[in-house]
């Protein structure tokens, strides 16, 4: 149930917070940069004797001091203060490295990895590929790529960085992000690497290689028909066994109340087609189970969660839901829409207007019905909690509007009525008062006993 009320939370930012950066900086707190507590000298700090005295890079003497030093080839030619593109990185590396040794410049053989990035960059054509390899089973175009490094790491390279590399040399983390991506663009067709609003997320862990990839939400909005009563709108557990241990004998192993809902007579063709794990279903409101969504429909959003296809022709996708629902629900206007969008269908109090049709139990006069309906309009109606849902909503006294009611039809043994109703009217007991907690009522103003017989939305006034 808090899938629906995390309404405001764009679950963006909840993958940023599991280390991923504001969307203009994705790298950037990845890795909080506390203080270090002692200064450490590094051990570059005790061979510093050593060498002759230089200047940083791009003079020789700096180039000359990241050979002797170990750095590998990208870390040489991101150090370097020279220009080079990430294409070339490595080759224009291995040039400066070879001028260097010409040069009489030697690599302290003591040195096992590259003291700037402990070869990570060594490795990256091999992680590109690993990656690439799964995410080409996936249909995207956007990604945002981000990466874990441990908190030593960066803040030794950090270290070694401002004294041995050109000033303004870009730092690890962004680098490995650059070089990573430029990787994966050559490999993966049509994929456009992002900073915001991504389709596909990656999360590479340096120190397990170990990639995590999140396939973004996908959401489409349309209007929903419910040709059917007894249907609910969204997935009811079973009040029984709640949906546990794989359903229980009253629900026939299901661990569903019902056989059914609008959720999955959209969400499942969809969640199929677009290979998705799972759906979600906000509607802009919602009608009880046992009435009928008629007229233009009422507007909804349904998310496909992690989803693996995310390309269709939408008027393909709304025929097969209209097909495979067998005319219990009808979707028309479906489109792309995005998270943003759910907290408007939440927030919109949209009036409704309903028909109702409902018997007076006794004695009763066909005009004055007629009349006392009349005067239910424009009025506010109090209505305390109704007892039917007394056990899930607070008890409390709402005011609500009766905007408009027409096309009143009496006959022998029943009334029929459209009403048109403010956003979060408890419709029925406008008709039977619900002994009194709603006020004015038909039932209360006539002195009779009133019984709904059914209830049609007929328009859900939004957009
Ligand atoms: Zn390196
Ligand atoms: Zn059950």
């Amino acid at each position: 149930m808090s899938e629906e009320e995390n309404t405001e939370d764009d679950d963006w930012s909840n993958f940023a917070s599991a280390g991923y950066g504001s969307a203009y900086d994705p790298w950037a707190d990845l890795v909080p940069l506390e203080e270090v507590e002692e200064e450490e000298e590094s051990e570059y700090d005790l061979e510093l004797g050593e060498l002759v005295v230089y200047s940083p890079p791009p003079s020789d003497d700096g180039l000359d001091n990241l050979v002797m030093m170990g750095a590998c080839n990208h870390c040489i030619a991101r150090l370097s203060g020279k220009p080079f593109n990430w294409e070339e990185i490595e080759k224009i590396g291995a040039e400066l490295r070879d001028e260097s040794i010409n040069r009489g410049a030697k690599k302290d053989e003591s040195v096992e990895y590259c003291p700037f990035c402990e070869d990570l960059f060594v490795d990256i054509e091999s992680i590109a590929e690993l990656v690439s390899n799964q995410l080409i089973k996936f249909e995207f175009s956007k990604l945002q790529l981000g990466a874990h490094f441990a908190k030593d790491q960066v803040v030794t390279e950090d270290d070694l960085r401002t004294q041995f590399g050109a000033n303004g040399s870009q730092a690890l983390k962004s680098a490995f992000n650059d070089a990573l991506g430029t990787k994966l663009s050559s490999k993966l067709n049509d994929v456009t690497l992002v900073k915001e609003k991504p389709e596909v997320m990656l999360l590479i862990d340096t120190l397990t290689l170990e990639p995590t990839i999140e396939l973004r939400s996908l959401y489409l909005y349309g209007r929903y028909r419910k040709l059917e009563r007894g249907i609910p709108q969204t997935r009811w557990p079973c009040r029984s066994c709640k949906g546990r241990d794989g359903g229980c004998v009253s629900c026939d192993g299901t661990g569903q109340q019902y056989a059914t809902s609008v959720q999955d007579l959209i969400g499942e063709p969809l969640r199929a087609a677009f290979d998705a794990r799972d759906t979600a279903f906000h509607g802009m409101g919602r009608e009880d189970i046992d009435v009928r969504c008629l007229g233009r429909g009422r507007p909804f959003v349904v998310e496909m969660k992690g989803p693996k296809r995310r390309y269709a022709d939408l008027e393909e996708m709304a025929e097969l839901v209209n097909s495979t629902s067998k005319g219990r629900i009808e979707i028309s206007d479906l489109r792309h829409s995005r998270r943003s969008e759910v907290a408007r269908i939440k927030g919109t109090d949209a009036e409704k207007s309903y028909t109702i049709r409902f018997l007076i139990h006794g004695e009763y006069d066909a005009e004055k019905v007629e009349e006392t309906i009349n005067s239910m309009e424009g009025v506010t109606l109090e209505q305390q909690t109704p007892q039917r849902v007394a056990h899930r909503r607070a008890d409390k006294v709402r005011h609500r509007k009766v905007v408009s009611i027409e096309n009143i039809i009496t006959d022998e043994s029943e009334i029929q009525m459209d009403v048109r109703v403010q956003s979060g009217t408890y419709v029925k007991e406008l008709v039977h008062g619900d002994e009194g907690r709603t006020v004015p009522s038909i039932a209360g103003l006539l002195e009779l006993d009133c019984e709904v017989t059914w209830l049609d939305v007929n328009d859900v006034h939004a957009d």
